[in-house]
């Protein structure tokens, strides 16, 4: 039986209900906040009034894409029990820029990542940080699975055109503990490129790429671009709808390419910035999709059913683990 492993525990594919594919719920202080202080969004209660809005809207989950670096997974588990919104976190690994030039990462083999992975995977996601190094092996196999939540994905980065040997090695990683646990993979993709690389890549090291879902491709509003991306199998996730001014191309993707591949394209916000939370006082808020851009879409012509197969059916595909 296939499942989607949320904080709260694994659920059943089918009962997932509108899912956004890509968002931050929770960014807690660290090296990635003192950089980049607008990312911070570490309020339980704030991130809870919100998707209590998103819910009365008709949403019912959410796949946050913090891996460890900002991640806190009790505080998602905690918005998950006040809200009943279904939340996946992740394990894996950001873009270098987001650790500390000495981060335990960028020295670990290959093997010991997709350790730490599996073992988020496997036993509880770690939000102490520095899992990989501080916890020793034995001591995680003993440990029971216990009601710490586990990771239900596997998040991977790649910057600006092309992977470095860094990048290379965590998608190496995200692999081995994809092969071994069926566990999904969301990779971030730099303004929307070297998706090609990536799937390549990911294919080459024996991944099931209908459990691969690149991530704001649609910063690279390119239609020929995206029927290559997508004859792979592979799914995408579109979250720049809100982002545009005057013309909207995401809204022009989605309308030229769901009719076509109907069963791999998702949608979210990645609303990284507490600016764009209306419980922190921004706009437009994580409610937007479901209101706006779904009116939106169904004025330009998207059948309701696409719509349905976009937020409800292929989140359930995707996130499930593979069999
Ligand atoms: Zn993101």
């Amino acid at each position: 039986m296939s499942f989607i492993r949320t904080v709260l525990g694994d659920i059943a594919p089918e009962t997932l209900g509108v899912c956004y594919a890509h968002e931050h719920i929770i960014i807690d202080p660290g090296h990635m906040t003192e950089r980049f202080p607008e990312f911070l969004i570490d309020s339980v209660d704030l991130a809870a009034e919100e998707l209590a809005r998103f819910r009365q809207d008709g949403g019912s989950a959410m796949i946050d894409s913090m891996p460890t670096g900002g991640r806190n997974a009790g505080k998602l588990a905690e918005v998950s029990r006040r809200t009943g919104v279904h939340i996946v976190s992740p394990t894996g690994l950001h873009l270098q820029k987001y650790y500390p030039a000495d981060h335990w990462s960028g020295s670990k083999s290959v093997v010991c990542l997709a350790d730490y992975f599996m073992r988020e995977i496997t036993f509880a996601i770690n939000d102490a940080e520095n899992g990989a190094v501080r916890k020793p092996a034995n001591e995680a196999a003993n440990a029971s699975p216990g009601p710490s939540p586990r990771a239900g994905l596997i998040k991977i980065a790649s910057g600006l055109n092309r992977l470095s040997e860094q990048e290379k090695h965590v998608f190496a990683a995200a692999a081995a503990a994809h092969r071994n646990t069926g566990c999904p993979i969301l990779t971030h993709t730099e303004q929307g490129t070297a998706a090609l690389e990536q799937i390549k890549l990911l294919a080459l090291l024996g991944v099931d790429l209908r459990h691969v879902v690149l991530s704001h491709t649609d910063r690279k509003p390119d239609l020929s671009y995206h029927r290559e991306i997508l004859r792979t199998g592979v799914r995408v996730e579109f979250d720049s709808a809100f982002r545009w001014k005057e013309v909207n191309p995401t809204r022009d993707l989605v309308l030229a390419l769901a009719p076509e591949f109907p069963s791999q394209i998702m949608l979210g916000m990645d609303a990284a910035r507490r600016t764009y939370w209306r419980s922190y006082g921004g706009s437009p808020g994580l409610s937007f999709l479901l209101t706006d851009f779904r009116r939106q879409l169904l004025e330009g012509g998207l059948r309701e059913e696409l719509w349905e197969r976009i937020m409800v059916a292929n989140p359930a595909e995707a996130f499930a683990f593979a069999g």
